[in-house]
């Protein structure tokens, strides 16, 4: 079943205002089984409007608009959607019942202007609005049919909700069950993970598979359709299989755990303790870390260690070192690490030191270049990481990136 979603709003073209409703619908509905295939925006301008209509009705089974349901004279999807179908607008007694009823609801006299709203394109029936006064409408046009709704997202979705899911269930029955896994892909670059499941990539139809980068990792989902959820999982379960067997531990977590939680759950099952030392990120990894509740059974504290006089005096990384390789340099962030540890004494301890930008990169330490350090029972290693994005990115990157290799 094809949907085509239309918004339309002279100020959605303008960038005025955010087409939430469109991204709302097409999850609500992709939910459902539905398939989005086609999205318009179109400005309040009748010609381009029933253009934009008549091309729906062509290649989509469902066609769902939303705005310009009002009673101004500037509101005319239902005109329009009348004329792209050659039919005339006619007054409809059940759409004049709602709106009354509204009004009746409200304790508000009704304008004459609202009857605007009772005209709809001949043939058509109501959907109730539990929100607003416009009703929303259907329309039944050979193969496709048409479903006209209200601009303002409230309206939109109450109208979604109570009125239209009930229409197509009844109408169309269920279209299945659509479901994924999530999971995300840490230390690996996007052509290079795009490599290790072209096969999956190149052969998919249901499952579908699908890269998406976030920061400091990207998130592939596998996404089937079925009958059943069990029937969904049954089609996903042998692709995980392919996925975790190629990508071993560079599947940090599944995504709907961060990966604060899922290190914290380490740590407590090992009954173990961690601390931080931060230069790049400054505190953005302990915040992380305690983003979860209970945290201060594992975390017992950090150092923010932005100079090198800090890093020197309080974690005692030697001066040599510093002289020697730079702030931004492998022995430098085990040195941290292990000076966190010393300090908060701790069994684990993470540390970060690089370059956020956008000044302060060279040739050799490009902006983007972040040192890891960990250090725990089994020695002290680190890990080089070139981020991209600003530095905001870069900074969150990184301390993604930080409790990831913690967790490994
Ligand atoms: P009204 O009776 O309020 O005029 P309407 O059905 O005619 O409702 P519009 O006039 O098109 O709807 O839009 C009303 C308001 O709804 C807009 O000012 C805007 O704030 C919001 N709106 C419309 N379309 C969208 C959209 N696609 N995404 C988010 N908000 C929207
Ligand atoms: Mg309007």
């Amino acid at each position: 079943m094809i949907v085509e979603l239309i918004s339309t709003g002279s100020e959605l073209l303008l960038g005025d205002t955010v087409n939430t409703n469109v991204s709302w619908l097409a999850q609500e509905l992709n939910k459902l089984g539905y398939s989005v295939a086609y999205q318009s925006v179109v400005g309040d301008n009748p010609g381009r409007m029933a253009e934009v209509f008549r091309k729906a009705g062509q290649r989509a089974d469902i066609v769902i608009s939303t705005g310009g349901l009002g009673p101004t004279q500037g509101d005319i999807t239902r005109q329009v959607l009348a004329s792209s179908l050659n039919r005339n607008v006619v007054y409809n007694e059940d759409a004049m019942a709602e709106v009354r009823q509204f009004f009746k609801r409200v304790g508000r006299e009704m304008p004459d202007a609202s009857r605007r709203e009772a005209m709809l394109p001949e043939g058509s029936s109501v959907l109730e609005n539990p929100v607003g006064v416009a009703p929303g409408v259907v329309t039944v046009d050979g193969d496709v049919t048409y479903i006209l709704l209200p601009g303002p997202p409230g309206e939109m979705k109450g109208m979604f909700e109570q009125s239209v899911v009930p229409y197509l269930s009844k109408r169309f029955g269920s279209q299945g069950v659509v479901t994924s896994y999530r999971y995300a892909i840490y230390d690996i670059r996007e052509i290079d993970l795009e490599e290790r499941v072209m096969d999956l990539i190149k052969q998919q139809s249901n499952p579908t598979i699908a890269l998406l980068i976030k920061k400091g990792y990207i998130e592939l989902r596998i996404t089937a359709k079925a009958e059943s959820l069990k029937a969904a999982h049954d089609l996903l379960n042998p692709w995980a299989h392919i996925i975790y067997r190629r990508l071993g531990s560079h599947i940090g977590r599944e995504l709907d755990v961060s990966m604060e939680e899922t290190l914290g759950n380490t740590l407590k099952d090992g009954s173990a303790t961690i601390a931080t030392a931060e230069s790049c990120t400054s505190g953005l990894v302990g915040k992380l870390l305690t983003n979860v509740s209970g945290s201060s059974d594992y975390y017992m504290g950090g150092i923010i260690s932005y100079s090198n006089d800090v890093k020197h005096r309080v974690l005692g990384v030697p001066q040599k070192l510093l002289d020697t390789y730079g702030a931004v340099s492998e022995p430098v962030a085990k040195a941290m690490a292990e000076g966190a540890k010393r300090v908060c004494n701790t069994t684990y301890a993470v540390s970060t030191t690089g370059i956020a930008g956008p000044g302060g990169g060279t040739a050799n330490k490009p902006v983007g270049l972040v040192w890891i350090g960990v250090t725990g029972p089994q020695g002290t290693v680190a890990h080089k990481v070139n981020l991209i994005g600003n530095r905001e990115d870069i900074r969150l990157s990184a301390a993604e990136l930080a409790l990831y290799y913690v967790n490994l």
